[in-house]
């Protein structure tokens, strides 16, 4: 790398605590923020200028990549009532048609869709492990190493989560058929993990954690063998779980288990910040509360959620309460940060019949708190030093277009607030840096066209 290539002057960039003039970013060979310095003198030879207002990138902390595919095509009445589980049918045979090849395809145009929106890290909740009928690839990690493959070629930061899936329901229930694909027990999917990260060794922009699909989908035997597993192989690592995404599921657990899900795992887990709780819709006000208080990270995917008709969290109390949280893109009906924070103000301005509910007396602008929060807790999800421009931090930023007319006249503490409720035309996002490097250059990727052709092939092989 030249030096130029390490170091960019920006007039405005979103530090941590806000807009600063005149910041100095310089980062080394592996993609580090080496310095970040505001008030710096623009005049330094060789230093080439951003564009326009630099803000860090944004983690995108639940994506399921082969469900790209189905974007837009489960949009119609099935049943005299669609509801997420008849959703979930048509998924899980899609799912069962989904080659090596063609996930490869479909993760790599997703990750280029991703950094072009401005995600540049993204935790895969990676789930389809076998072939179609439940037996192992030669190498059980064959599907998992294609999806790190491609987030390695698109640029975009990952943290891979294998999936440990074992049951079909509460009270340890056999698989179903259309479930085979998915199925492990704690050792084959910790052996699993374990080939993954011999022939994919961690790096700056590559790290592992586990994902215990659900509580429906483990025991609590299982999920206390796989972390203590994955604690003997990395410790510490990231654990994500779908948490209570479904009232059905919420009372199932009563049920069986005699409390609702996000109280069971409190009561009998450790869960503290490595944890992620995808989709803690379903939530009392003591659960609420309590996990504000663990530190773990609240995983909200809000286009995912209104796409699948899931409900509205709690989100106001949460944030109250002090609780973290950050936005995943899950079934990737919409890849845009910009939506999920839009749509998470807007479910509680819906229905409280409020304005900027959000906000809060340090933070009256809504999108500037919003925004903050989601950096801060999907970074502590990916379990990467990422979502910040401060050093020591991954060189992940985004370049606004200052010219936009989201962003255009306005005072730099509206700026934000145009970028996220505003929707004219195309998107405000010019350039995209991950690692330090411009994956996208003026709206472009660098590898789009020929990425997009590789997933219109894998689509139609999908679809025929
Ligand atoms: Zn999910």
């Amino acid at each position: 790398m030249t030096q130029s290539s390490q170091s960019l002057f920006a007039e405005h960039a979103y530090l941590p605590g806000g807009w600063r003039r005149n910041v100095l970013l310089e980062w080394n060979a592996e993609g580090t923020l080496t310095t970040v310095t505001p008030d710096s003198t623009a005049a330094t030879p060789g230093v080439a200028r951003a564009a326009g207002p630099v803000v860090p990138g944004m983690p995108n902390l639940h994506s399921h990549a082969f469900q790209r595919a189905m974007a837009g095509l489960t949009e119609y009445r099935a049943n005299a009532t669609d509801t997420f589980w008849s959703w979930r049918d048509l998924m899980y045979r899609f799912a069962a048609r989904i080659s090596p090849e063609g996930l490869a395809a479909i993760a790599q145009w997703l990750y280029i869709e991703m950094l072009k929106a401005g995600y540049t890290s993204v935790c895969e909740f990676h789930y389809v492990h076998h072939t179609p009928d439940g037996s192992r690839y030669a190498n059980t990690a064959e599907l998992a190493e294609r999806v790190v493959d491609a987030a390695k070629a698109s640029g975009i930061g990952m943290t891979m989560l294998p999936v440990l899936y074992q049951y079909s329901g509460f009270g340890a229930r056999a698989p179903r058929d259309d479930q085979q694909r998915f199925i492990n027990t704690p050792e084959s999917l910790l052996d699993l993990l374990d080939r993954l990260r011999t022939a994919r060794a961690e790096d700056a922009s590559l790290r592992y954690g586990v994902a215990p699909h659900s509580l429906r989908a483990v025991s609590g035997d299982s999920l206390r063998a796989l972390i203590s597993g994955l604690d003997t192989m990395l410790p510490g690592a990231p654990v994500h779980i779908h948490i209570a995404e479904q009232t059905a599921e919420v009372d199932a657990c009563l049920e069986t288990e005699g409390a609702r899900p996000v109280q069971w795992l409190l009561d009998r887990f450790d869960v503290d910040a490595r944890w992620c709780l995808v989709h803690a819709t379903h939530v009392d006000a003591a659960e609420t509360a309590a996990l504000a208080k663990s530190g773990a990270v609240a995983g909200l995917c809000l286009t995912t959620e209104a796409n699948l008709g899931d409900g509205i969290f709690p989100a106001q109390e949460y944030l109250e309460a002090g609780g973290r949280f950050g936005i995943g893109s899950d079934s990737h009906i919409g890849v845009d940060w910009r939506s999920e924070l839009r749509l998470l103000e807007y479910g509680q301005r819906l229905s409280r019949r409020q304005r900027n509910v959000l906000a809060s007396a340090d933070a009256t602008h809504v999108a500037d708190r919003l925004f903050a929060a989601s950096l801060d807790g999907g970074a502590r999800a990916t379990g990467r030093a990422v979502g910040a421009l401060q050093t020591g931090h991954r060189a992940d930023w985004l370049v606004l277009d200052a010219d936009h007319s989201s962003v255009a006249e306005h005072a730099p503490d509206a700026w934000l607030s145009g970028v996220v409720f505003c929707e004219h035309g195309e998107t405000p996002i010019l350039d995209v840096y991950a690692g330090g490097e411009k994956v996208v250059d003026n709206r472009r990727h660098r590898d789009e066209e020929r990425a997009y052709s590789q997933y219109r092939i894998a689509l139609a092989e999908l679809l025929k």
